[in-house]
């Protein structure tokens, strides 16, 4: 048995750097950047009023309240392109230009207009109110990385500066097969000694969630020849198979088997893990393959320390590992012998701002209508007991 550090770098070394593909700005979220990005324009372009108000010279405001007289106005998307003068004023709007000769913007609430004259009540430093130009971006620097995860937010930075097709990792096709003579698909009433399939919907959206391109296939039951054939086939249009259950020692676990008889290469079949130490890491062809534990729980955890891990890798992620913290633990919590331990919990703050892990009451590796409200999963040393209050390195879930 190999320990889970050994297990991510054994898969770190075996998943292939796949290419690159040109994306679209909208179906960018969750892809990996593959070039570095850079401001083709100035942010702000101009000098910009933060503030609705009146644009000024402080110089003028040596004295309050001033009278100064109102000369134009500078709206969003129609700025007064003139150069202000000693003794004027220009009513202002968020987001319009300022002026050349203006150096501040008098907010609206400390003015008073009175047909060509505005009235100010306060003084203002220069500079109050205006965003300089190119004060957010100037033009040429980066602002994202190649490696960087594309999120929301780094969606609204490529269209601002008007990325609207770049390079991201080619997605990983990832085949999602699910093993188990006792699962019936959603749609289905189960019959007497049936459960409905969980792991396949969940597997596709953690797959998705990583940025691959996901293919579910029908239920497979614990059938020899269709476990392998189908692993065969799809070994040769995917670049990554996950199988759910069938890892274990029971009559019916045939994942391993096929894979023997296929002559795939298998990496480890073993990690000193709770949950999810029946987990295997083999190629079969030019695919990598993950042989999951079906307890979805399991199953959970063992994508997301491995399978996330390498298919974030295969697109080129300068951080494919699940984020990392330090947090207070909320409850004593025992490790397992020979094994380390993930238990799922919730995140709370306390009112010193301390991060709680809260270890979710749970019934073991198949609860997992408890692991739905997890957040994080708690890191426990293999042979240990944690105890209440002591800082634990926690991974946070996607
Ligand atoms: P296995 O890893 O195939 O031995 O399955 C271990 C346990 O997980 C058994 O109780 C299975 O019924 C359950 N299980 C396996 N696959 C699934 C699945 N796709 N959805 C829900 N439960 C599952
Ligand atoms: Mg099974």
């Amino acid at each position: 048995m190999i320990s889970i550090e050994e297990a991510i770098s054994i898969v770190l070394e075996q998943a292939p750097r796949l290419g690159r593909e040109r994306v679209k700005l909208e179906a960018a979220l969750g892809r990996i950047l593959a070039e570095d990005v850079h401001a083709d324009m100035d942010l702000p372009p101009f000098d910009r009023a933060q503030m609705d108000g009146y644009a000024v010279r402080v110089a003028d405001l040596d004295v309050v309240p001033a009278r100064l007289r109102l000369v134009g106005e500078s709206a969003a998307g129609r700025g007064w392109h003139q150069e202000l003068k000693a003794g004027e004023a220009v009513r202002i709007m968020t987001g319009a230009p300022v002026p050349v000769g203006a150096d501040a913007v008098v907010p609206l609430e400390q003015t008073h207009e009175r047909g060509d004259e505005v009235e100010i009540a306060t003084r203002v430093a220069p500079g109050q109110n205006v965003v300089p130009r190119a004060a957010e971006a100037r033009r040429g620097t980066r602002l994202l990385e190649a490696g960087t995860k594309i999120t929301a937010a780094a969606v609204a930075t490529l269209a601002a500066f008007g990325h609207a097709m770049f390079d991201v990792g080619r997605a990983p096709r990832v085949a999602i097969m699910v093993t188990g003579s006792e699962l019936v698909p959603v749609e289905s009433r189960p019959e007497r000694d049936q459960i409905r399939d969980a792991n396949g919907p969940m597997l596709g959206c953690y797959a998705a969630l990583a940025g691959a391109q996901v293919s579910r296939l029908p239920l497979m039951g614990d059938d020899r020849e269709k476990i392998a054939q189908r692993m065969a086939d799809l070994s040769r249009t995917h670049d990554l198979l996950v199988i759910s259950g069938g890892v274990s020692v029971g009559k019916y676990d045939l994942t391993k088997e096929a894979l023997r008889s296929l002559g795939a290469r298998v990496f480890f079949e073993r990690v000193r893990l709770r949950p999810g130490k029946p987990t295997v890491f083999a190629r079969l062809n030019e695919a990598l393959v993950f042989g999951l534990p079906g307890n979805p729980v399991s199953a959970a955890v063992t994508f997301n320390l491995f399978v996330r891990t390498a298919l974030l890798a295969m697109q080129g992620a300068r951080n494919p590992q699940l984020p990392e913290a330090y947090a207070q633990l909320g409850a004593n919590v025992r490790g397992a012998r020979g094994r380390a331990s993930f238990v799922p919990a919730r995140l709370q703050t306390d009112e010193n701002g301390r991060l709680i892990a809260q270890p979710l009451r749970w019934g073991g590796s198949s609860d997992f209508v408890s692991f739905a409200r997890a957040e994080a999963m708690i890191f426990v040393p293999e042979d240990v007991e944690l105890e209440a209050n002591s800082a634990v390195r926690i991974l946070w879930l996607p």
